[in-house]
């Protein structure tokens, strides 16, 4: 089916909504986004980009770019909280071979897609918040602002608290998952390597990884916690909480926690993956149809795969429905392995005695004795090039 005059509107314009209108665009399709806030802006913090989510960002003619904006990671290296040198380093420079992994500020990321997003001629409309989606034929978006919209094709990619997944999938509250994270940016006076380190403590881990030219550091500090009572699942916070939480973490993540000024902190919710993507002509992708914990550093990875597979669907189908059901066949087993991957490294980093010492012991082993193997056990995950047809 050609998508050439289908008018299609994205709800959102984080990361999964703006590549997916570019990647609709550029089959063709008359592409609005409508998003809530005043300005596409995103959270002063990093993100690591994977080689299956850099891609996306290659076949949406966007790689050279990206590149100079992001830097290209050398290693993982897990430690513990408290020993000095390393439990176990992936080199990914020698056994990745080709994969390119990066470390990006997640606004410049932002700012690459929207421009390209206008560039390409999509309309952007900001201050625009959905009530409510109403996914008959043809769907409807009922406006806060009293507005009603209408268009062939609805692609909610409004997030964890999404209109589009509540329409689809019945009005579910996210669950804390008994995590939060404090993310900051700061200066990179500890001559931080393009490397991402993992400091594993009991209960905690702190990640931390150079950005923009290795000018800043962007520091996640993740805490178990019993509850979240907060009434927003994000906010600013005091930094002596920051550095309480980590104060028995010793060497370079007390170095960077003792420059931090203004973190955030996110209570990390989220929903099951959602067992319904599509209805009628609305369909979901990023976090309003699988938000994940940050674990695996998936989250915009999975949404930059949405996007490209939606677009891919649909161009091939004889019908919007049909490419939607497409789609969904194609992407949801992958959302679930991927979410389960991450829900599962959460204890791994967060052991506490007795299993510490013997499980930094075998991580340890394992990158001394089989290194590759190491690096190459989340091939499904990395390698998994959904531009190539996967
Ligand atoms: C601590 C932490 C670290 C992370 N690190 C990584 C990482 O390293 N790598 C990675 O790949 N992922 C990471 N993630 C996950 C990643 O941030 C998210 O999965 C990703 O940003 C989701 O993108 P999205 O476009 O689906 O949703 P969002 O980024 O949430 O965008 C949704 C957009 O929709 C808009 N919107 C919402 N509701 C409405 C409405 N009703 N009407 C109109 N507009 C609306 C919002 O304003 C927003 O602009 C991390 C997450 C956390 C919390």
């Amino acid at each position: 089916m050609g998508m050439f005059g289908t008018r299609i509107i994205v709800v959102g314009a984080g990361i999964g909504g703006l590549a997916s209108a570019l990647a609709l665009k550029a089959r063709g399709a008359d592409v609005t986004v409508l998003e809530q806030a005043n300005a596409i802006e995103e959270v002063g913090a990093g993100i690591q980009v994977s080689p299956n989510g850099a891609a996306v960002l290659g076949a949406l003619g966007l790689g050279p770019a990206f590149e100079e904006i992001s830097v290209r990671a050398r290693a993982v290296v897990l430690s513990d909280y408290r020993r000095p040198g390393e439990v176990v380093r992936l080199d990914l420079m020698r056994h990745a071979g080709d994969q390119r992994y990066a470390f990006v500020h997640r606004a410049d990321l932002v700012d690459l897609l929207a421009e390209a997003v206008r560039r390409a001629g999509v309309h952007v409309r900001l201050l625009q918040k959905v009530d409510r989606v109403d996914p008959g034929s043809p769907p409807v978006l009922h406006m806060c602002n009293g507005a009603h919209l209408t268009a062939d094709l609805v692609v909610g990619a409004d997030g964890l608290h999404s209109r589009a997944r509540a329409a689809l999938n019945g009005a579910g509250k996210p669950f804390f998952t008994g995590q939060v994270a404090w993310r900051a940016t700061v200066p990179n006076m500890v001559d931080l390597p393009d490397e991402a380190r993992v400091y594993m403590g009991p209960g905690r881990h702190l990640v931390c990884y150079p950005l923009q030219g290795g000018s800043l550091v962007n520091l996640v500090a993740v805490q178990e916690r019993a509850d979240w009572t907060a009434e927003s699942w994000s906010q600013s916070d005091d930094p002596a909480n920051l550095r309480a939480a980590f104060a028995d973490f010793s060497g370079l993540p007390a170095a960077l926690l003792a420059q931090v000024s203004a973190p955030g902190l996110w209570g990390l919710f989220r929903h099951p993956v959602a067992e319904t993507w599509h209805r009628g002509r609305v369909t979901l992708v990023g976090d309003a149809a699988h938000p994940t914990l940050p674990f695996m550093a998936q989250g915009a990875n999975m949404a930059l795969e949405d996007a490209w597979v939606l677009a891919d669907e649909l161009g091939k189908a004889p019908g919007i429905e049909l490419g939607l059901a497409a789609y969904q066949a194609r992407r949801q087993a992958r959302a679930r392995r991927v979410i389960a991957a991450a829900n599962g490294n959460a204890w791994k980093y967060h052991l506490r005695s007795p299993l510490r010492g013997p499980a930094h012991l075998a991580l340890s082993l394992g990158g001394r004795l089989a290194p590759a193997r190491m690096v190459r056990q989340f091939d499904w995950l990395y390698r998994h090039d959904v531009t190539m047809g996967a």
